[in-house]
Parts: structure tokens; C-alpha cells; sequence
């Protein structure tokens, strides 16, 4: 049992605005709201009220695209440095990826592998998706019977042998089943093809434009169409993971307008870097669909913006320097993906403050994703009843992001040296504060998020 507590803040995100309140909360949830200054109450001592001044305090911002690779590749990134690493950057809850994990979450028995990992190594949320490769649609009850949050597919290799892609026939297959249980069939769209003449040499050497002339826009927006005909075909709820080309913007819209369940999500390095400024040789940049052009990913930001676009992720797929190929810059044989948790936040701010309003942004990581997950009635707002999960930060705050600083397992980033703004001041998960950027992280009080 936690003794009610409570926290006040000139700004606390509520009803769709900013205002001052004291919110009051009491065994991980909130238990009342009382808008105003905090000067009136006595019933209660004031004492046990945490001012926060005029810091932000919103709903726990939400990344449900993340790659923590337990059990199997812990070397790369497991769940206690990654959720302490979420925790710093404000995250309350994450959501797994069925790669790069070995066994992959590909079954019940390897997602009961997955569950047994966690134990005593989660210091924020955190949910799991389920995966489908070639020969496992039988899996998928099982998997869904057990709590899996989405089905997630590559439509183009994965980088992992044990995570074949599918294609239309195994999608044809598994559909109907995940449509039955209206949870989200996740989709990397890339459907590549052959007659992209891609100069491996280059891309060996370390050339950036040449790696990203080898995932064309036009993969991508294939991919995309062939969801949108399949989500219709079946009514299944479809989500397309970090949209990087703009030119399939058009296609989520109409099929939106049309009514149909799909949802799309765009990742913080496809707003925070344009393809123009990458250095050559520089892996850590290295990831699939790429990083594109800043005109394309000025579309992205606008995107978010009008709606076309739901919210914002990491994707954050670490790998150690080796694997990373920092020392040699090959980008054809370093792993693709971008160790990027402990920032998504702070970062996609920074991209985005001269392009949404601060009402406009604080929805892409709090109610949306909430909603997506369809825990809108537990998280994503603040309201009496909701999961006493908060990120408190200052907008206007900048800070720089240091090695030192690091949690994920490897200290290696494009972000680190960078200048953020967004400072986190303090996250909280079901009533504790898990960070506070003076006393540090306070372990152990991440729970297992299971579909009911
Ligand atoms: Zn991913």
C-alpha cells in the first residue's frame, strides 16, 4: 500500500490544456484532481503536496516501439538498462519489439521466455508485441491468449535470420485471426526489389547518400499501399511503423478519410537529422526505412501536425560498437538501428517546437499512443481513476546530452553531443518517482503490461 501523496504544478496538462492544479494519488493510481493553487487546503498536509513550480507535469509519455533484444542478446540491450535509460528521458511506459530478442517472440512458450526475463528488471512499464514470420500463424492465439499488445511483420528482411519476412500470403493468413481480436498488426513497409542498382562498394566505404539511394521511398510506399489493401480487405487494425518517406503520406490520409483502422507513427531521427548533414562513415545513423532529406522530413513534422501521422517512437535498436561497425564506418555490414530511448522525448521536442504548439505536442505522447494500445481508460490523460504515471519536464530548459549521462547498455548514440531541449525533471510510475534529475533513479517499480 503507498500512503496518498500528491504533486502541484502551475502547468499540468488537463482536459486538453494547461493549468494549474494538485493532483492527488494513492496505491499507483489518481485518486482526485483539484484545480488551482495549492495556498487552500489545510485537511491535507501540505507538507506531503511536491510543488514543481511551473515545471510540465503531463500523463507518462509512451514509447511502443522499442528494441530491448532480452533474453538472448542482453550484450545489445536488456530490460534493466533499458528502462532505467527510459526513466531518465521521461518514458513510463515502453513496448517490446519480438526482435532482436533470441528466442524471438514468435510463440507463447518463447513469449513465456520473455515475461520470465523481466523479473526484477523493469524500472518503468512495459508491454510486449508478439511476432509473425513465415509458419507461425498458428502461434498467434496462443501468443494473443497470453497478452501480447500487436502482431509485428517485416515486409522486407529484418536483419535477424530468426525473423523472416512475410509477405501477402502469410498476411492473407494471419489477418483474419489478429482482425478477431482488433489488436494492431504492426508493419515495417519496405517491399523491396531488385531494380535498385545499389553500389555495395560505396556503401562498404562508408557512403551515406549511397546507402540511402539503396531504400528507395518507392519501397516503402509499396509497402504501405499493399497494408492499406489488406487492412480494407479484412478490417484488421493496421499500424505502420516509423514512416520515413513522405511521399506515403497521401496514402494514410485517404485511407483515414476512408475510415479505415490504421494508424501510422513516425521515429524522432526522422525529424531531428536530414540525410544532408550525416557524415559519411558514421554508423550510428545507420537504420532502415533511413534517414532522408530535410525537405521530405519537414512533410513528416507536418504530418504530425495535421494528423496524418498519430504519434512518435524510438525504434531505439542498439547493438554494441562492434556489431555497430564504428571503428571500420561500414555502413553494409553495421547493424541497422539507432540506440535512442533515453532521448526520443527531448529530441522529437526539439525537432518539433518550431512546428507544433506545445498543446499539439504533448497528445503524440500521452493520448495517442494511450489510445493506440487501447488503455486510453489507464493511461494517457490525467483524470481521476488514470495510472499514476507522470512525466514532469521543462520545455524551455536545455541540456546536453553527455556520455556520462547514458543508461542504455552501450554508450553510443547520434544524439550524444547534442543539445536538447526538454529537460526531464522528474518521471513517475504507478505513484513513485522512478527519476528525479537531482537524486537520481529509484529501481524495481516497472510493471508487466498484459492485454486483458
Ligand atoms: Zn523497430
Amino acid at each position: 500500500m503507498q500512503k496518498k501523496s500528491a504533486i502541484h504544478s502551475k502547468r499540468c496538462w488537463i482536459e486538453n490544456q494547461l493549468q494549474e492544479a494538485t493532483i492527488f494519488f494513492e496505491n499507483g493510481k489518481i485518486t482526485e484532481i483539484v484545480k488551482g493553487s495549492s495556498s487552500t487546503f489545510d485537511s491535507f498536509n501540505s507538507n506531503n503536496i511536491i510543488d514543481f513550480g511551473t515545471a510540465l507535469v503531463m500523463s507518462g509519455a509512451m514509447d511502443v516501439h522499442v528494441h530491448v533484444n532480452e533474453p538472448g542478446r542482453t550484450e545489445w540491450e536488456g530490460f534493466d538498462t533499458a528502462t532505467q535509460a527510459a526513466a531518465v528521458g521521461g518514458i513510463t511506459t515502453i513496448v517490446d519489439m519480438p526482435l532482436n530478442s533470441s528466442p524471438v517472440t514468435t510463440s507463447a512458450t518463447a513469449f513465456k521466455q520473455k515475461l520470465d526475463a523481466t523479473n526484477g528488471k523493469l524500472h518503468v512499464n512495459c508491454g510486449f508485441y508478439g511476432g509473425l514470420v513465415p509458419d507461425n500463424v498458428g502461434e498467434l492465439e496462443g501468443l494473443i491468449e497470453a497478452g501480447v499488445l500487436g502482431i509485428k511483420a517485416f515486409l522486407t528482411h529484418s536483419g535477424i535470420p530468426d525473423f523472416p519476412n512475410v509477405g501477402r500470403k502469410e498476411l492473407e493468413e494471419a489477418m483474419p485471426i489478429i482482425a478477431k481480436y482488433q489488436i494492431p498488426l504492426l508493419a515495417h513497409c519496405e517491399l523491396s526489389d531488385e531494380t535498385v542498382k545499389t553500389d555495395w562498394n560505396k556503401i562498404a566505404a562508408g557512403n551515406y547518400q549511397a546507402y540511402l539511394q539503396s531504400r528507395p521511398k518507392r519501397w516503402e510506399n509499396e509497402a504501405v499501399k499493399l497494408m492499406i489493401e489488406l487492412c480494407e480487405k479484412y478490417t484488421c487494425p493496421v499500424h505502420i511503423v516509423h514512416v520515413s518517406s513522405a511521399e506515403a503520406l497521401q496514402e494514410i490520409a485517404a485511407a483515414k478519410a476512408k475510415g479505415l483502422p490504421i494508424t501510422a507513427e513516425t521515429c524522432a531521427h526522422y525529424l531531428y537529422f536530414n540525410a544532408e548533414t550525416i557524415p559519411n562513415g558514421n554508423t550510428l545513423f545507420k537504420c532502415a526505412p533511413p534517414i532522408r532529406n530535410r525537405a521530405n522530413n519537414e512533410q513528416l513534422k507536418e504530418a504530425l501536425k495535421s494528423g496524418i501521422l498519430d504519434f512518435i517512437t524510438s525504434d531505439h535498436s542498439p547493438a554494441p560498437p562492434s556489431i555497430k561497425e564504428l571503428e571500420s564506418g561500414n555502413l553494409q555490414k553495421a547493424w541497422g538501428g539507432i540506440s535512442s530511448l533515453q532521448y526520443v522525448f527531448s529530441a522529437a521536442w526539439t525537432s518539433l517546437k518550431n512546428t507544433l504548439t506545445i498543446e499539439e505536442f504533448i497528445p503524440l505522447f500521452t493520448s495517442h499512443p494511450a489510445k493506440f494500445l487501447g488503455m486510453e481508460d489507464q493511461k494517457g490523460t490525467l483524470q481521476k481513476g488514470m495510472d499514476a504515471d507522470f512525466t514532469i519536464w521543462s520545455p524551455e530548459e536545455s541540456f546536453e546530452v553527455l556520455q556520462k549521462d547514458n543508461r542504455h547498455r552501450h554508450s553510443i548514440s547520434p544524439y550524444i553531443g547534442e543539445r536538447l531541449f526538454g529537460k526531464v525533471k522528474s518521471t513517475y510510475v504507478g505513484g513513485v518517482e522512478v527519476f528525479n534529475y537531482q537524486t537520481g533513479l529509484k529501481k524495481g517499480f516497472g510493471k508487466r503490461i498484459l492485454n486483458k
